[in-house]
């Protein structure tokens, strides 16, 4: 079904010959691969907090996060290889959806599709704990990234539930973290919303330049693909990674 969506998305872009196209499987070939076909051109991701992608193109980040559901995680990646979506994770290791989904994930981390970020470990409060303890949720993530995925996600870094400070900040840009990834916008996934409801957050949320906030944890969200797409391709949005935006 959702093949079928994307591939009538795609047809219809090629007949209109607009910006649409750029969401398909394949990036226009005048680009780096990296880059989101039509990027106004990258800039350097910003030390501190990132919260919306600068500028006033028409740029989507969808940023999906955790990965409690192994299930949901394979959804995901199944969406972004009929889609040719793109989009960064931010996953905690402690999760095995990660190892479990990495041979189905890696091939689109390698080629630039996805893109990934540090969410820490285990998912605490960081600033319940030591720095130490917050260097090693950081630390102990990266490390599983760097040897399931070959990146460990520098230098974006989200912490859980955004709770942050100085402290944290601080211990993670120690760590080569230097962009603290939050979000202007989401999904409204993290609790138990029947797929309608997820819709309508998508269709406030998917504007121009944000960062979209989204989880791998609950099944609804795997079932709201479609139409996630059409808002997408309605409002001739282009989804990118945060890689795709900063370098
Ligand atoms: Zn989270």
């Amino acid at each position: 079904m959702l093949r079928t969506v994307a591939i009538s998305v795609l047809a219809a872009a090629a007949t209109t010959g607009t910006a649409r196209a750029d969401f398909g499987r394949s990036a226009p070939r005048d680009v780096p691969p990296r880059q989101g076909g039509g990027a106004p051109g990258r800039v350097p991701a910003p030390a501190g907090v990132l919260t919306r992608l600068p500028g006033d193109g028409n740029q989507l980040a969808l940023t999906i996060d955790d990965g409690t559901n192994t299930a949901v995680v394979a959804a995901f990646a199944q969406f972004c290889r009929d889609s040719g979506a793109r989009l960064t994770f931010f996953p905690n290791g402690v999760n095995p959806s990660w190892t479990v989904n990495a041979a189905l994930l890696r091939p689109m981390v390698d080629s630039g599709q996805i893109a990934l970020g540090n969410h820490t470990w285990s998912h605490p409060k960081l600033t319940s704990l030591s720095k130490d303890a917050v260097a090693d949720q950081i630390s102990r993530n990266a490390d599983f990234l760097r040897n399931t995925y070959g990146t460990d996600g520098a230098p974006y870094f989200r912490p859980p539930y955004g709770l942050h400070n100085a402290d944290t900040d601080q211990v993670a840009a120690d760590l080569g973290y230097t962009s603290i990834t939050l979000w202007s916008a989401t999904i409204g996934d993290s609790r138990p919303e029947n797929e309608q409801q997820l819709v309508s957050f998508a269709e406030r949320s998917f504007q121009p330049q944000q960062i979209i906030l989204g989880h791998a944890n609950l099944p609804p969200v795997t079932h709201t693909y479609a139409k996630l797409l059409d808002i997408i391709n309605s409002r001739g949005l282009q989804t990118v990674t945060l890689a795709d935006v900063f370098g």
